[in-house]
């Protein structure tokens, strides 16, 4: 099920301190959203109170249900999912059997390596989707470091997720990784959500369908790339910085 993401009036404090203060952010679905803002912003906590991670306050609707006070994993059961910054795939493990247990999520690890004699049709089309095919018997330790970011975001897409949330996914990518993950972005916002909190304004001028600028905890700015690049508190931050 895809559905709209719908926050209001959220805020997160830690011992006083506030991080999230008080931020209203709609995202429909299919939306390729950029979530950018110096460091500090609040863009990480952010993608924490949305998952579980972090306490907050207010509202986060996904469609009818409220995602805030449900633990982690009841929030990912509603096809929510997210990447750290540090891809985490089973390293000893070939990329194929990382998927078949993401997609197996649930059932016992063995039963799933021993009985796989068929690829199911959701882990062949996360293969294909990411680019991984020819590279599907390889341990995932060998993969370089994109691979591994199509990887995570693949054992993703396996598992249903409709809503994805990457935290800075072309980090210390090259060109052709981050062109190959642009184009991954795109075809995977053709029928899922996807929200990417991103520091590299290239990247995000030639991917982003919309963005959310994030200063001191608030939302500063929010519409296209070209909107938001021509609004002068936009450029007055990120000139101070
Ligand atoms: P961004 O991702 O935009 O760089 P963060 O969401 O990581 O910003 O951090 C926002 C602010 O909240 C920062 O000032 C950071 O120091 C603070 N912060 C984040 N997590 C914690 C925490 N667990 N405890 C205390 N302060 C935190």
């Amino acid at each position: 099920m895809n559905a709209p993401l719908t926050i209001r009036d959220l805020r997160v404090t830690f011992d006083g301190f506030t991080a999230v203060d008080g931020v209203d952010l709609d995202i429909r679905p299919g939306d390729l959203r950029f979530l950018i803002g110096p460091n500090g912003a609040g863009k990480t906590t952010l993608v924490d109170a949305v998952t579980g991670l972090a306490p907050a306050t207010g509202s986060v609707r996904f469609g009818d249900h409220e995602l805030l006070g449900r633990p982690v994993h009841r929030v990912a059961r509603l096809g929510i999912g997210r990447t750290f910054q540090t891809a985490t795939v089973f390293e000893q493990l070939t990329v194929l059997q990382n998927l078949d247990i993401a997609a197996g999520a649930g059932r016992p690890v063995r039963t799933l390596l021993r009985q796989r004699r068929n690829i199911p049709d959701e882990v062949a089309a996360a293969l294909e989707t990411t680019g991984l095919t020819a590279h599907r018997d390889r341990p995932a330790g060998e993969l370089a470091h994109g691979q591994k970011q199509w990887l995570e975001i693949g054992m993703l897409l396996v598992q249903n997720v409709r809503l994805l949330l990457l935290d800075e996914p072309v980090a210390g990518m090259s060109h052709a990784e981050r062109e190959a993950t642009g184009a991954l972005l795109r075809r995977i916002a053709a029928d899922r959500t996807v929200v990417v909190i991103e520091h590299d304004m290239d990247f995000l001028r030639a991917v982003a369908r919309s963005v959310t600028v994030l200063h001191a905890g608030r939302v500063l700015s929010e519409g296209t790339v070209a909107e938001v690049r021509a609004d002068p508190r936009v450029q007055e931050v990120y000139l101070g910085e």
